[in-house]
């Protein structure tokens, strides 16, 4: 059933057939998604229960909205993903990530160690540096600045998308500064964007369940907004497929939305599928089988492009969660931005997702193209790099030498994905 509607999904048929064989109501309210119109949680509830023509109708109004409101390029982002300890007392139920100071395995990445990275990523065209880690009790108060200073001390002009709100939280606390007070002296120290991570679901039932000790609601919306009004600006994530519902799904995307129409502080929204392979939730039948890959996650790219049209443009796939063919397969349901290369991507790989945790940027490349669309580099901020004119016009680093300049081309490269 699966193979046959996504085979039918590559049939590229037209959007008003795909519309004239959905059923009555969902075609309806597919019109007023098309017309400009704001869906509700009730109408993003039908949406994640769309199936068959429904669904293949919801996939081509998501394609449709994506070319109306972004056009046909897919960007992507050149960078490195640095998780700098593995070392974490959170003890999120869905993390294969964490471990204990005294396991074997437990790592801390000294600076020097750090600062080797980022000179690879930068060897290799990075833009951007995405970091963040375990949270480590060991810590001392302002680790999290020291780091940044060292790196931005020596390469100025690379972009730091770095600490999840967790880490806010946890580093204001050890420094004993509010979060604005804390925010606010990261950026001094060249901070340039947050991980919306730390999300999952954004309900605080459903994060009892996943993680008893991991930052409230309240408090995750507190520390993003304050990024927001500092000028730190954030992604957006959402963690599915372990105990959520619909409702949970549908009222996350809301809450990001409204979010954005007070701040427009979110660069772009990344559903990620969670990994259930080597986490406590699987092992203690908390969560069953995952459910196959494929129209499940098409369908919430889908519905996530109806429900934040107009508020946040960017939809991104994640290739280390899906795999690459299927990241491929969510350009055709909304996506218009395929994330970029990591180098490292500890947290999926462990939890045992399948699609390694590097891909050239030629490959990614070469994946966009294979859908019929143009593959354009971006910063952070989505300023668009291919076309060469509008490099750095918003103060972003485009190549970087090591001494903050700019250098030529590249041809290989990393880039992040959300962890906690
Ligand atoms: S998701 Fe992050 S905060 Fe939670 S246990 Fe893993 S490393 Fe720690």
């Amino acid at each position: 059933m699966q193979t046959a509607l996504i085979e039918e999904l590559r049939s590229h048929l037209p959007l008003d057939r795909r519309l004239a064989a959905a059923s009555p109501g969902f075609r309806a309210l597919l019109e007023r998604a098309l017309a400009g119109d704001e869906l509700d949680v009730d109408d993003g509830i039908t949406c994640l229960g769309a199936e068959g023509d429904d669904l293949l109708a919801l996939i081509a109004v998501a394609d449709a909205i994506r070319h109306e409101d972004v056009g046909d390029d897919v960007t992507y982002v050149v960078n490195r993903n640095i998780n700098f300890t593995n070392i974490c007392f959170v003890g999120c139920r869905f993390c294969a990530f964490k471990r204990q100071r005294w396991e074997a395995d437990a790592y801390n990445v000294p600076v020097d160690a750090l600062l080797a990275k980022v000179q690879e990523a930068v060897d290799r065209g990075a833009t951007e540096i995405c970091m963040q880690g375990g949270i480590n009790p060991d810590m001392e108060p302002f680790t999290y600045r020291d780091v940044l200073r060292a790196i931005k001390t020596a390469f100025p002009a690379i972009h730091m998308h770095a600490f999840s709100p967790m880490e806010i939280l946890y580093g204001s606390r050890r420094a004993n500064m509010s979060y604005r007070d804390y925010l606010g002296m990261l950026k001094d120290e060249g901070l340039g964007t947050i991980p919306g991570t730390a999300a999952e679901i954004l309900d605080d039932d459903v994060r009892e369940i996943l993680s008893h000790k991991k930052v409230d609601v309240r408090t995750w919306i507190e520390i993003v907004t304050t990024a927001h009004e500092l000028g730190v600006r954030s992604t957006s994530t959402m963690m599915y497929g372990h105990v959520e519902t619909s409702r949970h799904i549908a009222e996350h995307v809301a809450l990001l939305r409204r979010l954005q129409r007070t701040t427009g502080g979110f660069t772009e929204f990344v559903p990620l599928r969670f990994i259930h392979d080597n986490t406590e939730l699987f092992r203690d039948g908390v969560v069953s089988e995952p459910p196959p890959k494929g129209l499940y996650d098409l369908r919430i790219y889908a519905f996530a492009r109806l429900m934040l049209r107009g508020a946040i443009d960017n939809v991104q796939t994640s290739w280390v969660k899906l795999n690459h063919e299927l990241a491929q397969l969510s350009l055709l349901a909304g996506v218009n931005d395929f994330g970029g290369t990591l180098m490292e991507e500890s947290i999926s790989r462990e939890a045992g997702a399948d699609a390694g945790e590097y891909t050239p940027v030629a490959e990614i490349r070469g994946l966009i193209e294979g859908m019929g669309r143009r593959p354009v580099e971006r910063t952070t901020l989505y300023r668009k790099l291919d076309g060469g004119d509008e490099r750095a016009a918003d103060g972003e680093s485009t190549r970087i030498d090591g001494t903050g300049g700019r250098s030529g081309g590249s041809e290989v490269s990393p880039r992040p994905a959300p962890c906690c």
